[in-house]
């Protein structure tokens, strides 16, 4: 998608989930200069893999829809990167596991990235990698010290070592947050005559979401393919669990049996402080109740999630303060899904440029 083309600026984008990545990728396009920030080791944020001796897990986003016709134009920029999964069989299930919705009609595609779902945004910022600074927490924003109109960032560079030095970088015409609404908040905290744009964002919320993840090798051994359901995924009403998924029914992936189980938000916020322990062994006991699976899985592991999935949205498909030089994005400012975020980034994106 090519955007108008303005004097170039130099812009700072903070956060390389789709939608820091889909902003910058639509920034450099329109000829601007763009440095992406990261804390974490990889881009993708949300749209998340993690790699097992078993096989990979989407631990964040299982899938995702598209409905605008700009994200079509986008996923055709790389064609063999997305692939529908056959998640339309999802069914609905109750505290015991019995089905009291059969599988949902097929009413639009769900697809996956391959052979993880954080290719997708690997792909998108390939063609940006000496732009994207990783493992570089940004904790400040504040004025440029030599040039009072520009911005300077602060960040926590953490190096190979594993040490952490203060670093600071300089000369940024605009800054773009492209945060889940609670990090963007307390960044815009950190920087002055910023209150209006923190009264702005204030009224939406994010909640949180323990993820589990599980493999179970010896499912693979001859004459047995699978354990328990016969389903690959469900929607459950248990009070634990809100949605499990087969990962190995996911195109791409290995075929060791493994289980991707996300849990309610409403148990998620009521057990945030519980230590990963004491979370796996009740998430393992909700999903033994619900696919009938009672084997010990060989590999256990779970991930808490701070902000999952957005409880009250923003409305506006993105925030800009011109004058001063702030944008700010992310699935928040128009739902939860994938799509949301990645229309938020485009769209601040070509109202900047
Ligand atoms: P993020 O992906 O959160 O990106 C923000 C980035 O900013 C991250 O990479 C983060 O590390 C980085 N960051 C944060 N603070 C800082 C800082 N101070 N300095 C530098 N970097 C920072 N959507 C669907 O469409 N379908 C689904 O099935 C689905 N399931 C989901 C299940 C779970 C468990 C979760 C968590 C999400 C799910 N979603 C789903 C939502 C989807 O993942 C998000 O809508 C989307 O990925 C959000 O993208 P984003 O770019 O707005 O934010």
């Amino acid at each position: 998608m090519r955007a108008r083309t303005s004097k170039a600026q130099h812009i700072a984008i903070i956060g390389a989930g789709i939608a820091g990545i889909t902003c910058a990728r639509t920034l450099v396009q329109a000829g601007h200069h763009v440095t992406v920030f990261e804390k974490s080791p990889g881009v993708g944020g949300r749209m998340a893999s993690r790699r097992s001796a078993f096989g990979t897990f989407d631990h964040g986003a299982q899938y995702f829809t598209v409905r605008d016709p700009r994200f079509t134009q986008a996923l055709n920029t790389t064609p063999q990167v997305c692939k529908p999964w056959s998640a339309n069989a999802v069914r609905v299930l109750d505290e015991h596991g019995l089905v009291v919705a059969a599988a949902l009609p097929a009413r639009e595609s769900h697809w996956v990235a391959t052979p993880a779902m954080n290719a997708l945004v690997k792909a998108w910022a390939q063609p940006l990698t000496d732009q994207v600074v990783l493992q570089t927490p940004i904790v400040g924003l504040e004025k440029d010290a030599i040039h009072a109109n520009q911005w300077q960032i602060r960040a926590n560079q953490q190096s190979a070592d594993p040490s952490v030095r203060a670093v600071v970088f300089g000369g940024f015409d605009k800054v773009i947050l492209a945060l889940p609404q609670p990090q963007a908040s307390a960044l815009l905290k950190t920087a002055h005559s910023t209150l209006a744009l923190q009264k702005r964002i204030a009224a939406t919320s994010v909640l949180p979401c323990w993820t589990l993840m599980v493999a179970f090798p010896q499912a693979s051994q001859p004459g047995l393919n699978t354990f328990g359901p016969q389903w690959n995924v469900a929607r459950s009403t248990h009070h634990r669990i809100a949605w499990l998924a087969r990962e190995s029914s996911k195109p791409q992936r290995d075929n060791v049996e493994r289980w991707t189980v996300q849990a309610s938000s409403a148990w998620s916020l009521e057990h945030i402080n519980d230590d990963k322990t004491r979370v796996e062994a009740k998430l393992m006991k909700a999903f033994s109740e619900v696919t009938g699976i009672r084997a010990q899985p060989s590999h256990v592991e779970s991930h808490r999630w701070l902000y999952a999935k957005t409880d009250q949205a923003l409305g506006e498909s993105f925030v800009l303060d011109a004058q001063q030089g702030i944008g700010i994005c992310g699935d928040w400012c128009l739902g939860h899904r994938v799509e949301d975020a990645f229309v938020s980034g485009l769209e601040l994106a070509l109202a900047v440029a």
